[in-house]
């Protein structure tokens, strides 16, 4: 059982999302795969070896609600730190699976510092770099034996800009020596497919069963994701691992996430997510962690946290207030949620709507939960409040916000409270 496993949300009038199910794997106490919840996974941007900042970020992370968090495993400092960090989680009460990323060397790190090997939940392989020409197959040979001896699930990570040069090359020769070649990109595409694929298999070949194997294989352009991650489903049953790799910055790093994720999920592929965000400057690292939440709760494929509706403004309401009042009823639930995770559990199905005027205010506020009207320019200065669709009071003067907030308050006790859950 997860230990934040949620059950699908409904759709009412479309039904369950379909689930492509896939070969169900267990990471640290987290399921993946196999039907359950589409988990979110977050990276570290820390030196793994900075014991400090490191555990630092991963429990704000695993805080903000990623569910897995990777590490980066570079150097021997960074592996030797592996299990301090993961030791200090564990005095903190922060319960998540540490991810070990290895690239080029991680034979001889988890080789050399075993209680490294021993403390991480999962290690991710990426099959381009994990050796070259002659040493290629003994190091993923070692890779995977180490896994078996420790009994961790591998993700094998194939990427674009790391692409196994030797079977690109392979597959290039093999395409011109066909009657009628196939283009050149869809070649290499093929021998990112077939990097993780064929991985895949050597690794089950090698004593590494399915239910230990997680695959991704990760391209920056949203067609091409599409494109992968559709082939990789049709072929194999292993776990997968969804993500955009290079992402971007800002905007543009949200909207092609969840464009080529969009797409994929709602055709049922993908059992974990990453969103890779370059974060802004002095921006939280923990923005990737709710953009990939926010994606899967606007799918209605899990819930984390409740949803603000909120119109986008227009001439008729001139002022920032109910702008200022989205926001304030966003971050209020937000940082609630992981006290009510734990005494009103039920509360992250919350809707709540902050409405402009009276154009379309009473109408959506009606569909929420709860949800406040508010005066736009030239309407009587009074804020309906609705709940479960009746109009239940009606807010006037400076205290709106602080009044509506505790209205919510109030809510989520008599909905999800202990009461509640008595049946009082
Ligand atoms: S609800 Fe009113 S303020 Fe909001 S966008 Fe619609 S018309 Fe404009």
């Amino acid at each position: 059982m997860n230990s934040h496993a949620q059950a699908p949300c409904a759709h009412p009038g479309f039904g369950p999302l379909p689930r492509r199910l896939t070969t169900a794997v267990r990471i640290g106490g987290v399921d993946v795969g196999g039907g359950h919840p589409v988990v979110v996974q977050s990276m570290t941007n820390t030196d793994t070896a900075d014991v400090a900042s490191t555990t630092k970020q991963v429990a704000e992370l695993w805080r903000a609600g990623s569910e897995m968090v990777r590490v980066t495993v570079n150097t021997l400092e960074a592996a030797a730190a592996v299990p301090r960090i993961v030791d200090k989680l564990a005095m903190m009460g922060v319960n998540v699976p540490i991810i070990g990323d290895f690239h080029y060397n991680g034979h001889q790190l988890l080789t050399a510092e075993p209680a490294c090997a021993e403390a991480l939940a999962k290690y991710r392989i990426n099959p381009g770099n994990v050796g070259f020409g002659k040493k290629k197959d003994s190091q993923f040979a070692t890779l995977i034996e180490l896994a078996i001896r420790y009994g961790k699930p591998v993700r094998i990570g194939a990427n674009w800009g790391s692409l196994d040069q030797a079977l690109a090359a392979q597959l290039m020769d093999e395409n011109h020596a066909l009657p009628e070649p196939r283009e050149a990109a869809e070649v290499l595409r093929e021998a990112l497919i077939r990097s993780a694929l064929d991985s895949a298999v050597r690794a089950e070949e090698l004593g590494l069963p399915a239910d230990r194997i997680v695959l991704s294989a990760k391209v920056s352009g949203v067609q091409e994701l599409i494109a992968v991650y559709r082939e990789l489903a049709r072929r194999g049953k292993y776990a997968l691992h969804l993500g955009l790799t290079e992402a971007g910055i800002g905007s543009k790093g949200i909207v092609a996430s969840s464009a080529a994720l969009g797409v994929l999920l709602q055709e049922g592929i993908g059992d974990t997510i990453r969103i890779s965000l370059t974060p802004e400057p002095g921006q939280s690292r923990t923005n990737e962690v709710i953009v990939a939440q926010e994606l899967l709760q606007t799918m209605g494929l899990r819930a984390f946290t409740p949803m603000v509706t909120a119109c986008p403004g227009c001439g008729r309401t001139t002022s920032t207030f109910f702008q200022e009042l989205a926001k304030t009823v966003q971050e209020h639930v937000r940082a609630k949620m992981p006290e009510w995770k734990i005494s009103h559990p039920g509360a992250e199905n919350l809707t709540l709507a902050v409405m402009g005027c009276v154009v379309n205010g009473p109408g959506e506020s009606r569909h929420a939960n709860i949800g406040i009207s508010l005066p736009g320019t030239g309407e009587a200065p009074s804020a309906p409040v609705f709940e479960d669709g009746e109009k239940t009071v009606t807010l006037r003067g400076e205290n709106i916000a602080h009044e509506f907030v505790a209205l919510i308050d109030q809510y989520v006790e008599r909905k999800f409270g202990v009461d509640a859950a008595r049946g009082g």
